[in-house]
C-alpha cells in the first residue's frame, strides 16, 4: 500500500490530475454519472487525501448541485450528504424527478474545495438517434488510455464499459507504458488503492466527467478468469468469497452505479436495463457472478483452456447467468416492444471453434456454457424481439459475428448480430491464438486480432450502424483508423460489413 502511494506521487499523469491544486485536492479521482434514467441518474465522486491516499478523516460532509446550465444559474436541485471511511469516502446521489432527455450540470462540495463541472444527461423519451461507445480491456500498465479523446470528440450519448476495468496482475515481459507501482491487490484497501490509480488518468476521468456511463464487470475486477468462486489459484471458495467481496465493494465504490442495486455487499447486483427513449432496450448482464465453473476442469478450478471434446459444456444445467437474471432476462425479451435489443456483456458469445473440428473452443466463452447460449438465442427469436445485438468485449480483438438459431449448430440464417470490442488498451493476444477462425467459423464475419480501440455505434429508427475504431495504444495523442463498419437495416437481421482494413488473415 505504501509503495502504491508512492508510485503515485512520481506519475506523469497522475501530476496533470492534481495540477489544480498541488497534492491534496480531495476530488482529484474527479466526478462520473452513470445509470441515466428517464427522470436522473447517479452522481459519483470520491474524495482522497494528499497524493490520492485514502482519506485519513471519519464522517465527511459532502453538498451537491444540479443545474440546467454550465454556470450554475438555474440550480434544480442541490443536498447534503454524509460520507465516512467505511465506503472509502466514496458519494453515490441517486436523483430522481428530473425532466426527460435533457443536458444536466453538477458538483461537489466537501472539505473547503469544489469539485470539477460534470455534465450529464437524463435519458429521452423520444429520439432519432442513440449513439454509444463501448469500452472493454484498459490495462494501465499496457497501453495510454488516449482512446477516450476520441470517444470524447465523437460525443456518445452513453459509454458502455463492457468489463475488465481494472486489471489485477502484471504481465511480465510485456512491453509497458507506466507501472501499477503496487502489487496484485487481494483486499480492499488493495483494491480500492488500483480503482483509485485508474482514477487518476486524465483520459479516462474526462471521459467520465463529460458523459454518463453505464459499467458491467468481466473477471479481472476480481481475478482473471474466476466464475463464481471458483478460481485459478485454487483458493477454496470460502476464502476466495472475501476476496470476492472486498473486490465487488472497491468495484461499487468507485462507479457510477446505483446504492439501491448495493443491498448486500458481498452479493451485488450489476445486472439491470438502460433502456433508450422507445429507440433501444439495452440490457446489462452479469457473467462472473452466477456463473458454473468451466466444463471439464477440477472442483473450484477456473481457468480459461482449450477444450478438446468436452462435452460436459452442453449440460442443461450449467448456467452463466444463474436462474433469476436469466429469468429477469427472460421476462423482457418477451416484453420487448423497442426496434433495436441491445445485450451488454463481457465475454465472446458466438461459437468460436479454434479448428476445423468444432470440438475445440476456450472454456471461459460462452462456448463452455453452450446450453445456456442456447436458451438465450431462444429468447432473441421470439416474435417481440426484432432486432438484437450482442456486444462483448473481453478477448482483446474486433470480432463481427452473425448470431444463429441454434448457436451450436451453426446453421440456419443469422438472427441476430454480435460485435466484440478490442481491449481500449491492453496487450494483442498472441499469434495464432484463435487459429483460422474465418475459415473454420463461417458465421464470423470479420476478425481483427492485432489492434486495440473501441466500438462507437449510431442506431436510428431505421438501422444500426457502428465502426471499429483502432487507436494506438502507445500513442498519447493518438489518430483513429476506422477498421470496418457495420450497417443493419431494421427489415434486416443480417448486417453489411465493410471492410475499411482487413485484419492479417484477411475478413469475409
Ligand atoms: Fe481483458
Ligand atoms: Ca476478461
Amino acid at each position: 500500500m505504501l509503495g502504491a502511494m508512492a508510485a503515485l506521487t512520481v506519475r506523469p499523469a497522475f501530476a496533470q490530475g492534481v495540477s489544480r491544486s498541488a497534492g491534496a485536492y480531495p476530488f482529484a479521482l474527479g466526478v462520473a454519472s452513470g445509470d441515466p434514467a428517464r427522470d436522473g441518474f447517479v452522481l459519483w465522486t470520491r474524495l482522497v487525501g494528499p497524493g490520492g491516499a485514502a482519506l485519513d478523516a471519519g464522517a465527511v460532509h459532502v453538498r451537491f448541485e444540479i443545474a440546467e446550465d454550465q454556470q450554475f444559474r438555474r440550480v434544480v436541485r442541490s443536498g447534503m450528504h454524509w460520507t465516512s471511511h467505511q465506503r472509502a469516502h466514496s458519494v453515490h446521489i441517486e436523483v430522481e424527478g428530473l425532466d426527460a432527455g435533457r443536458r444536466y450540470w453538477y458538483r461537489f462540495h466537501g472539505l473547503g474545495a469544489t469539485s470539477p463541472v460534470g455534465r450529464t444527461a437524463t435519458v429521452p423519451i423520444q429520439t432519432a438517434r442513440f449513439r454509444l461507445a463501448l469500452s472493454s480491456c484498459q490495462h494501465w500498465e499496457q497501453g495510454w488510455f488516449g482512446a477516450y479523446r476520441d470517444m470524447i470528440a465523437a460525443d456518445p450519448d452513453l459509454i458502455v464499459q463492457l468489463g475488465d476495468y481494472i486489471y489485477e496482475q502484471t504481465y511480465p515481459g510485456q512491453p509497458v507504458v507506466r507501472t501499477f507501482g503496487s502489487d496484485e491487490p487481494i483486499d480492499l484497501e488493495g483494491y480500492r488503492a488500483r480503482h483509485a490509480l485508474y482514477r487518476t488518468d486524465p483520459d479516462l476521468q474526462e471521459a467520465h466527467r463529460l458523459f454518463p456511463w453505464a459499467v458491467i464487470w468481466d473477471d479481472h475486477e476480481v481475478l482473471n478468469d474466476y466464475a463464481s468462486l471458483a478460481n485459478r489459484e485454487g483458493v477454496p471458495p470460502g476464502i476466495f468469497a472475501a476476496r470476492r467481496a472486498a473486490a465487488y465493494q472497491a468495484y461499487f465504490e468507485h462507479m457510477p452505479l446505483r446504492p439501491s442495486l448495493w443491498g448486500s455487499p458481498s452479493a451485488p447486483q450489476l445486472y439491470r436495463a438502460i433502456d433508450w427513449g422507445e429507440l433501444a432496450s439495452l440490457s446489462l448482464l452479469d457473467t462472473r457472478q452466477y456463473r458454473s465453473s468451466p466444463p471439464c476442469s477440477p472442483p473450484f478450478s477456473a481457468r480459461n483452456v482449450r477444450l478438446v471434446d468436452c462435452h460436459e459444456r452442453f449440460r442443461a444445467d450449467r448456467t452463466m447467468l444463474g436462474s433469476e437474471q436469466e429469468t429477469w432476462l427472460a421476462g423482457r425479451m418477451a416484453n420487448e416492444r423497442r426496434p433495436w435489443t441491445l445485450l451488454a456483456q463481457g465475454i465472446f458469445f458466438a461459437p468460436l471453434s479454434l479448428d476445423g473440428s468444432g470440438q475445440s473452443v476456450f472454456s471461459d466463452q460462452w462456448d463452455g456454457y453452450a446450453a445456456a447460449r442456447g436458451r438465450i438465442m431462444k429468447q432473441l427469436v421470439q416474435p417481440a424481439v426484432s432486432n438484437a445485438f450482442v456486444l462483448s468485449g473481453d478477448v482483446h480483438s474486433f470480432w463481427v459475428n452473425e448470431l444463429r438459431p441454434d448457436a451450436d449448430a451453426r446453421e440456419g440464417p443469422p438472427v441476430a448480430t454480435e460485435i466484440v470490442t478490442s481491449a481500449l488498451a491492453a496487450q494483442s493476444p498472441p499469434e495464432g491464438r484463435f487459429g483460422d477462425a474465418l475459415v473454420n467459423n463461417s458465421h464470423i464475419r470479420y476478425s481483427n486480432v492485432e489492434r486495440s480501440g473501441y466500438v462507437l455505434a449510431d442506431i436510428t429508427q431505421h438501422a444500426f450502424g457502428a465502426a471499429l475504431r483502432s487507436i494506438d495504444r502507445h500513442s498519447l495523442r493518438p489518430k483513429a483508423q476506422v477498421l470496418a463498419k457495420i450497417i443493419q437495416e431494421r427489415s434486416s437481421s443480417k448486417a453489411d460489413v465493410i471492410v475499411e482494413r482487413p485484419g492479417a488473415k484477411g475478413s469475409l
